[in-house]
């Protein structure tokens, strides 16, 4: 058992974070205030990424993405999670899994450019009717001589609007369901309204519109059939590195502004975080952090092992989520009247952290998922001697 990381792996974080540091924080307030950001600004962040090897980390190197291993990708993550999510979408690209099955001339249309940072690709699964239950879509793709014909909506579309092209599930019969790479413009595919959200500002979250759009055979992702699968599997990953690792930084983050406010802050003469009740939520903020930390890098080391990690990445998706929910909350107590107040970034952690227990499979879903996987395998889900 080895539980040190690496120089590369030192020098790897410390470079993410630096540059979250100096190019992205201070985008920050700027986004919050206006609501988006600027193009020539996320350009900018793009372009410096690029540079230095720090866009699509999670795709292979011989595409010209990272080649990172599981590990060295949730490193990065939690990094990622120090802030804003429209900054991580620009500068570090949101390439997603499912795109590796492209093959013959897919891969010069979608792959590479989405590598390459030239194409954006968003991932379409919910409807307004199919949430939780991602099987039940009423999205259609229905065969012709020359294609398929997709009709249906989809909505909450993350990072809609900088999207050059859609991976879809749509039902391809009965039982089956089907992923296609749709392009925004085609005839027939609209854009609805950006659904303003809580928190994540500056991340556009769309509706879109299919109706009667004609798409070429080589839209088609994988095979007719396995969309679900390949959704499912792109998603169990996204939720161990973009929710569980994330969660992990964002907690992190916060815990350390909280921590130094309460050795800064004195009321009745003395710092507050001498008064117990505050020791309390610091000793147990740092407790959970540490504890999701570590489930986090056993689920990464696990896929590294090319074991089936997706029991561990359930419990890590409501554990992480969760902690980071707490963690937040205590944070706005020990800033007190600060915590509530504009001026600092408390209260938008606050609020961005709140989707992390509903989107990628809710904590319910989640739960479901690890009881049955109990009650079916007994002690070998949580006793590792088994
Ligand atoms: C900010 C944001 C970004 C998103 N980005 C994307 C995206 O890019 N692409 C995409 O496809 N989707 C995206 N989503 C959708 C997201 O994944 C869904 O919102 C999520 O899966 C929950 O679905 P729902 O909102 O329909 O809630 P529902 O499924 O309607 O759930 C409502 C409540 O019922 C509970 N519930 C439902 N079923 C069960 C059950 N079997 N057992 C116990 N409780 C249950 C849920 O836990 C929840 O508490 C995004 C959503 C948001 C808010």
């Amino acid at each position: 058992m080895e539980f040190s990381l690496n120089d590369e792996q030192k020098m790897m974080i410390e470079t993410v974070r630096r540059f979250i540091a100096e190019e992205l924080k201070p985008l920050e307030d700027e986004i919050e205030d206006k609501g988006f950001l600027d193009p020539a600004k996320a350009q900018a962040i793009h372009d410096k990424a690029k540079s230095l090897g720090l866009y699509a980390m999670n795709m292979p190197a011989e595409l010209g993405g990272g080649g990172l291993s599981n590990m060295d990708r949730i490193l990065c993550e939690e990094q990622f999670g120090h802030t804003t999510d429209i900054l991580i979408r620009r500068a570090f690209g949101n390439v997603y899994e499912p795109l590796l099955h492209c093959k013959g001339e897919q891969v010069e249309r979608w792959l590479k450019p989405a590598v390459e940072g030239k194409r954006t690709c968003a991932i379409t699964i919910t409807e307004s009717g199919a949430g939780s239950d991602a099987a039940g879509i009423k999205t259609t793709a229905r065969k012709t001589d020359t294609g398929w014909v997709l009709n249906g909506s989809k909505h909450f579309i993350s990072d809609g609007e900088w999207s050059d092209f859609f991976l879809v599930s749509a039902r391809t019969g009965e039982k089956e369901i089907s992923m296609f790479m749709v392009d925004k413009g085609l005839p027939g595919f609209t854009v609805g309204k950006d659904q303003k959200m809580m928190g994540l500002r500056g991340t556009p979250h769309l509706e879109l519109f299919f109706d009667n759009v004609e798409l070429e055979d080589a839209a088609l992702l994988g095979e007719q059939g396995q969309g679900f699968k390949l959704a499912m599997g792109a998603l169990n990953v996204v939720r161990l590195a973009q929710v569980g690792a994330r969660a992990v930084g964002k907690a992190s983050h916060v815990c350390e502004m909280m921590v130094a406010y309460a050795n800064d802050r004195k009321q009745f003469g003395q710092r507050i975080g001498d008064f117990q009740m505050v020791q309390q939520m610091l000793a147990d903020s740092v407790i959970e952090i540490n504890a999701a930390r570590w489930m986090v890098y056993h689920a990464a080391w696990m896929l590294d092992q090319g074991l089936d990690a997706r029991e561990q990445i359930a419990m890590v998706k409501v554990h992480a989520a969760e902690t980071l929910g707490r963690v937040v909350d205590r944070a706005v107590q020990v800033f007190g009247g600060m915590g509530f107040c504009k001026e600092l970034p408390i209260e938008r952690y606050y609020r961005d952290s709140r989707i992390y227990r509903i989107f990628d499979g809710t904590s319910e879903i989640h739960r479901g998922v690890i009881a049955k996987s109990a009650m079916k395998k007994g002690a070998a889900l949580f006793d590792v001697h088994r």
